[in-house]
């Protein structure tokens, strides 16, 4: 059995991968080989089909092909080489192969693309622009997450603070509205304490 196949394997039966619209100047392979270091066959196999260990250094699973109707599985994922086949309709190939299969892609770019981006891989040759995004994707995140935070923090204060007999039974409402102030600053603080 040849599990030596690159990403230029035929993944299709009858079918060549079209060449992909490459849109900068970096060579293929760098990419395969980074895609091939930072994804791990197995889980990219298992986000598609449920597969189990079959033996040292193999899983199997049902075809993730969406044109193979599997009934019996048989597709042997092999976790040390990082290579996949189907023994039904002879689909084979490396871990871009298998995403380019399942996730039917049109071509070798395109699943390396997914991938990278699923798996948080960066393609060489994109690396400013990559990282670009990743940064702004984790502040966008921050900012939410910090958000989400202040709405509990608002939410749990009126439910517990607010509307608490020790407020409510101060008659002035001057008072009451420093006082309100005072514990919305302690309890915002102690929240950012718990939250630790
Ligand atoms: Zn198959």
């Amino acid at each position: 059995m040849d599990d030596s196949t690159s990403s230029s394997a035929k993944w299709h039966n009858n079918e060549s991968i079209p060449q992909g619209s490459c849109t900068n100047n970096t060579p293929r392979t760098s990419g395969i080989e980074a895609i091939k270091e930072g994804v791990r066959i197995e889980t990219v196999a298992s986000e598609y089909g449920e597969f189990k260990l079959a033996g040292a250094g193999r899983l199997l699973g049902r075809c993730v092909s969406p044109d193979h109707e599997d009934k019996t599985p048989s597709m042997t994922v092999f976790t040390e080489t990082g290579t996949f086949r189907c023994f039904g309709c002879q689909a084979h190939g490396d871990v871009i192969d298998l995403e380019g299969l399942a996730g039917r892609h049109a071509d070798t770019w395109t699943a390396m693309v997914a991938l990278s981006v699923r798996y948080a891989v960066e393609l060489p040759g994109r690396s400013e622009t990559w990282r670009r995004w990743q940064s702004e994707k984790l502040s966008i995140e921050a900012v939410a997450e910090r958000t989400k935070f202040e709405v509990r923090c608002r939410r749990l204060f009126k439910l517990m603070i607010l509307n608490a007999p020790e407020i409510q039974k101060i008659v002035d409402p001057n008072e009451r509205r420093a006082e309100i102030a005072l514990c919305w600053e302690s309890f915002r603080t102690g929240m950012r304490e718990v939250r630790r």
